[in-house]
């Protein structure tokens, strides 16, 4: 299937013209075998390449290229189906945009002509610096930190082990502190069982209430394992709302366990629809004031949307694993999270990236501006006890 792809990489060594030439002639000569065209864009450090081709020839090119030690940073821009060459005239067309960023004019005009939108667009954003990385530097961790976590003693587990579910607590780090910010209580089933399983067998009320009641236990366990900073707990909308007395409650177990109300941070998503917002912004309004902070779950997932961040501004905004799997080459994702960093600076909002499994996403996040983590690259959650974090691997190499 004829198929359009764009890529952005940096080019690991200073280029010269003479050597951009070259590198297009080449490039050029390649291609043709494969029947692939396109256009590259050079401003000096930054490639933006458009092919055109087939698309297991688009997908070996790509295998080359991320292989080839002259680039780096390659970052996927969008990849589709189209209905025709349009570079096929140009062979591989070079635009060296260093001292001349106007050169790529007649090609935007050429493809709007074509009735291509999204190509004007895109080398428009390039030229504009737009596809650049940050060019901040890493800073491994330097500090120690404690890395022993108490175990719970015989009497401590007699007492929590008798609910009808346990928790798993999650490390959030702060990239800029180095230290651990808050936990989060994730609930298991007593064998173990996952959230999903456990809750999906459950509806209305019943629900709710199990969902509620569980953050006792969460709260007892916290405790119980000595968490003194920021313990973060999930609750489904509905969970405050189903009885007015729901509030009250949660406020009275969180005093009843030791912890003060401005270490606990509510994560909700729209998983459940909140069927109404005057009565959960009511709910939230009196945790508010009482001093219960706030966290949109699953950011990006579908379920917590701009439409929930528009009718409530949380505290910390968590970006879902979904968008923040793969960051550091996929082009949409990167914008995707640009732009959240941006829109919460304005509004003071914390962004917590939530599934960080590799060292590139984690990199790529301090580098866009994410300075708090959550991922099994710091620590999988561990069933009543708090994770021990690895933290030596983070050292320099
Ligand atoms: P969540 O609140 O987004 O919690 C994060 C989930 O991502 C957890 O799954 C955690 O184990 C997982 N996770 C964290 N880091 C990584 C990573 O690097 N890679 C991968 N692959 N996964 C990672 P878990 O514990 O299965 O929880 C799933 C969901 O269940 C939670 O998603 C939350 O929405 C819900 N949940 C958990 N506890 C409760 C609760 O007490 N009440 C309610 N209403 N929902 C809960
Ligand atoms: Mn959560
Ligand atoms: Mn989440």
């Amino acid at each position: 299937m004829l198929t359009q792809l764009i890529y952005r990489s940096r080019a690991a060594a200073p280029i010269l013209s003479e050597d951009l030439e070259s590198l297009r002639s080449s490039c050029e000569q390649n291609n043709k075998h494969d029947s692939v065209s396109g256009i590259m864009c050079f401003d000096g450090e930054y490639f933006l390449q458009v092919l055109e081709g087939g698309e297991s020839a688009l997908d070996a090119l790509m295998t080359r290229i991320t292989a080839d030690r002259r680039h780096k940073n390659i970052v996927i821009i969008f990849k589709e189906p189209v209905g025709f060459a349009r570079f096929k005239p140009f062979g591989m067309r070079l635009f060296d945009i260093r001292n001349n960023p106007d050169q790529l004019n007649s090609m935007s005009e050429l493809m709007t002509a074509y009735g291509d939108l999204r190509i004007p667009k895109i080398l428009n954003a390039f030229t504009q610096g737009l596809w650049h990385d940050s060019t901040r530097t890493w800073s491994p961790f330097l500090v120690s930190l404690p890395r022993e976590t108490p175990d719970l003693n015989e009497r401590d587990l007699a007492d929590i082990e008798h609910h009808h579910a346990c928790f798993a607590f999650q490390p959030l780090v702060d990239l800029q502190t180095q230290t651990i910010t808050a936990y989060e209580a994730l609930i298991r089933g007593r064998n173990g069982q996952s959230a999903f399983q456990l809750m999906s067998s459950m509806q209305g009320d019943t629900l709710h209430r199990f969902d509620l009641e569980s953050k006792a236990w969460a709260l007892q366990t916290a405790s119980k394992l000595g968490i003194t900073c920021t313990l973060a707990m999930n609750l489904l909308p509905q969970s405050l709302t189903f009885s007015p007395d729901a509030v009250p409650k949660l406020l009275d177990e969180i005093a009843l366990y030791g912890f003060k109300t401005s270490q606990i941070l509510l994560e909700v998503t729209e998983e459940e629809l909140i069927v109404d917002v005057p009565l959960f912004m009511k709910a939230v309004d009196t945790l508010r004031a009482a001093g219960v902070r706030f966290a949109i779950d699953d950011f990006g997932a579908g379920y917590a949307g701009l439409s929930l961040l528009a009718d409530f501004q949380p505290d910390k905004l968590k970006i879902d694993r979904r968008i923040v799997s793969g960051i550091h080459n996929n082009g949409p994702r990167q914008a995707i999270v640009w732009s959240v960093v941006e829109f919460c600076k304005r509004l003071g909002i914390t962004v917590v990236a939530e599934g960080v499994e590799t060292m590139e996403e984690l990199q790529w996040l301090h580098a866009a501006g994410v300075e708090r983590i959550q991922g099994f690259l710091f620590a999988k959650p561990a069933i009543r006890a708090l994770p021990i974090i690895e933290w030596q691997n983070f050292l320099p190499q």
